[in-house]
């Protein structure tokens, strides 16, 4: 079975061809953050002008790449949701294009399932098993009950975790998208600032980092009034110190809660070291009954082949898109559309 899948949710234009939702044969991706960050952020018109003139090459790129044909292919995928309207749409209309010239079935994927099915690539996905998903847009831990069976049992009540790297990214002179900056920086520094850690003892499983954003920015703020200049790397791993701190706790107690075979890390934050490194120790905790699977480092950011993956599965289950597929920007869980999971 091979996949022609498209990811263009965000900014990154991206197509790859899978083979039975485990081999990359080509992940053509080409980032747009260059444009964007002189803006501080991506802006939609932008991205959407961007995706228009690489969708197509990266077309011809991934089945170049793959050695494959329109012809071999089994089915076309895409992600329809969540992400930006404008971006959403080049590569529902790229993928819906493609499908119907080539006669190919047409598969709709969920941006958030697909950055779960990254972990994919490191080993099978095996349930009941917990995701704990953080990206630029979502901050959630994920009961998967099976395969397709996606149920979100803690969420943030504001900002993503990536919202929140990227935002006192900007106060540190960081460019768009700051996440691995700050990952870089904190590795040098010390968590000497013990800012907030928010709904840490709070019995769910939820989020809250605008309080800690603030907190970030109040510090940094009153020392320029007082002309003094705080130490850039303390800062960031103070920062990273208590989103890690956050996260692992809330995820820890989930685990203590659902008896599952496996945590699956996955999104853009998931490439956070502090994060990884903490999760790795103290899921140790768990061990044999759970194990930790965190999406390849290469694999946490938008890309084609994790969309690949998860539609893999979706195409196994009977999922199809019809010429009428629309881009849903705020599509949520459950993830597979009109099958019973
Ligand atoms: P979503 O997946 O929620 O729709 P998105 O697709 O824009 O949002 P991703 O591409 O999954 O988000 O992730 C991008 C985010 O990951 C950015 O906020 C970026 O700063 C963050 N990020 C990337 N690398 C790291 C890192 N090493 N540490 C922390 N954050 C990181
Ligand atoms: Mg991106
Ligand atoms: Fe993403």
């Amino acid at each position: 079975e091979l996949i022609l899948a498209f990811e263009t949710s965000c900014d990154e234009t991206s197509v790859a061809v899978v083979e039975n939702g485990e081999h990359i044969l080509s992940n053509f991706v080409a980032t747009q953050i260059k444009s964007h960050q002189r803006f501080g952020g991506v802006v939609p018109e932008v991205a959407s002008r961007h995706h228009i003139e690489e969708i197509t090459i990266g077309i011809r790129k991934a089945l170049t790449e793959a050695d494959v044909t329109p012809e071999e292919l089994t089915a076309v995928a895409v992600t329809y949701g969540p992400g930006l309207v404008g971006s959403l749409l080049i590569g529902v209309t790229a993928a819906k294009t493609f499908a119907f010239a080539h006669h190919l079935p047409l598969v709709p994927v969920n941006h958030m399932a697909g950055h779960i099915y990254a972990a994919r690539y490191v080993e099978p996905l095996t349930f009941p098993s917990l995701g704990l998903l953080v990206s630029g847009g979502h901050t959630q831990i994920v009961l998967m009950k099976a395969a397709g069976e996606f149920e979100i049992i803690g969420d943030t009540r504001d900002d993503a975790a990536g919202e929140a790297f990227d935002k006192v990214g900007r106060v540190l002179g960081i460019p768009y998208p700051a996440g691995k900056e700050i990952d870089r920086l904190a590795h040098e520094g010390h968590d000497t600032f013990n800012f907030p850690r928010a709904m840490i003892h709070e019995a769910n499983y939820d989020f809250s980092f605008s309080g800690l954003k603030s907190a970030f920015i109040n510090t940094v703020h009153n020392a320029d009034q007082r002309g003094e200049q705080l130490d850039r790397a303390d800062l960031a791993a103070s920062f990273q110190a208590s989103v890690v701190d956050v996260l692992v706790t809330k995820v820890l107690s989930a685990l203590e809660r659902y008896q599952v075979k496996q945590l699956v890390l996955a999104g853009g934050v998931a490439a956070n070291h502090g994060l990884r490194d903490a999760l790795k120790t103290k899921m140790t905790r768990f061990a044999p009954q759970t194990k930790l699977v965190a999406a390849p480092l290469a694999l946490c950011g938008d890309n084609a082949a994790m969309i690949g993956a998860a539609a893999h599965i979706a195409y196994a289950k009977g999922d199809r898109a019809d010429m009428s597929l629309n881009a849903d920007p705020s599509l949520e869980f459950p993830w597979l559309t009109g099958v019973e999971a």
